[in-house]
């Protein structure tokens, strides 16, 4: 079966194992990334490493990203050389990377202008899930497009859920990651009164995963605490920027999330103490306030 050519730009944690399975998969592919040697074990296997984020695009009918965050995307589709630049009209575009509601309606404003197609596209699931293609996908833009990008989410995903038009995929994204944040965030202040009180952190741990409390996110903390492991899979100081756009987000409704503030300040604390380039599980390791 015949692949359309793909450019992928942004090759960290998730996007090396995403463009991976497209290499594999068959799909001609052009990838960038920031720092270039990310991008050697892609040319060793047969991928066209490009100069810029223009240069893959110009090579490219579906263009995906996946980078870290608004000030990362914007750099690579509108910066110096960016891809948006170097895409065809009627080309597709897609951004995968968890992004604020304002910067992906901009985008899409920009893609528009361009003659482009634009869909919002993050996803859930985190790095093996990405290198196995078992993402789910959280898109936003029109149907017809949706089905435009279907042979690249195929291969990258177990599921493809349609959320309505461009905006939609991203704020299901950050609704979904403030609940983890909150989660995530509470797990280590129970820790820290589990100490202060003298209880067993073991004891602890297994009572709470065993009961009610014992979310996935509880279940893959304690693992990566038991194991003492905190190499990322999500880098922490990205729960950070998430609690941040979800708040954005929901202050542009007139909603208030308390809880994603309270977590925000908890996950700002294990940045403050060094913890932001571990796996976000590292947020179990703050000083006791
Ligand atoms: P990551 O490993 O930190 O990779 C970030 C990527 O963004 C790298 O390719 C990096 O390039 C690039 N980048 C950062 N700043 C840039 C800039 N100013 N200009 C150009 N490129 C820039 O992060 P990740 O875990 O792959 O996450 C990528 C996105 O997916 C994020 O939006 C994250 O929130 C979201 N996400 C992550 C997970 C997860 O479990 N990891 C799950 C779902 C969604 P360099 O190599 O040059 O630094």
């Amino acid at each position: 079966m015949s692949r359309p050519s793909v450019a992928f730009l942004g090759l960290g944690i998730m996007g090396s194992g995403m463009a991976r399975r497209l290499l594999s998969a068959g799909f001609p592919l052009a990838v960038y990334n920031r720092n270039r040697e990310r991008c050697a074990p892609f040319a060793e296997a047969g991928a066209f490493v490009a100069a810029s984020p223009r240069e893959a695009a110009s090579r490219a009918q579906i263009i995906l990203t996946m980078v870290a965050d608004d000030a990362a995307s914007r750099s690579v589709w509108l910066g110096d050389n960016g891809a948006l630049s170097g895409a065809a009209p009627g080309s597709l575009l897609i951004d995968s990377s968890t992004l604020s509601l304002d910067w992906v309606r901009e985008l899409e404003t920009a893609a528009k202008q361009r003659g482009c197609h634009f869909l919002d596209a993050p996803v859930t699931g985190t790095k093996p899930h990405a290198a196995s293609g078992e993402l789910l996908f959280l898109v936003g833009g029109a149907a017809a497009t949706v089905d435009m990008a279907r042979p690249v989410f195929s291969v990258l995903g177990r599921e493809v859920c349609h959320l309505g038009p461009v905006g939609s995929g991203t704020l299901m994204k950050l609704v979904n990651n403030f609940v983890c944040g909150v989660q995530a965030a509470s797990f280590a202040e129970a820790l820290s009164l589990v100490d202060a009180g003298g209880l067993d952190r073991n004891k602890a741990i297994s009572i709470l995963n065993g009961g009610a409390p014992g979310s996935g996110i509880f279940k893959r903390m304690s693992e990566r605490m038991a194991a003492n492991d905190f190499t990322p899979n999500f880098i922490l100081r990205w729960m950070v920027k998430d609690l941040s756009y979800a708040l954005d987000s929901a202050s542009e409704k007139g909603v208030t999330l308390k809880t994603a503030d309270a977590a925000r300040t908890v996950f700002e604390r294990a940045v403050a103490e060094g913890h932001g380039d571990e796996d976000f599980s590292a947020v179990t390791k703050i000083a006791k306030p």
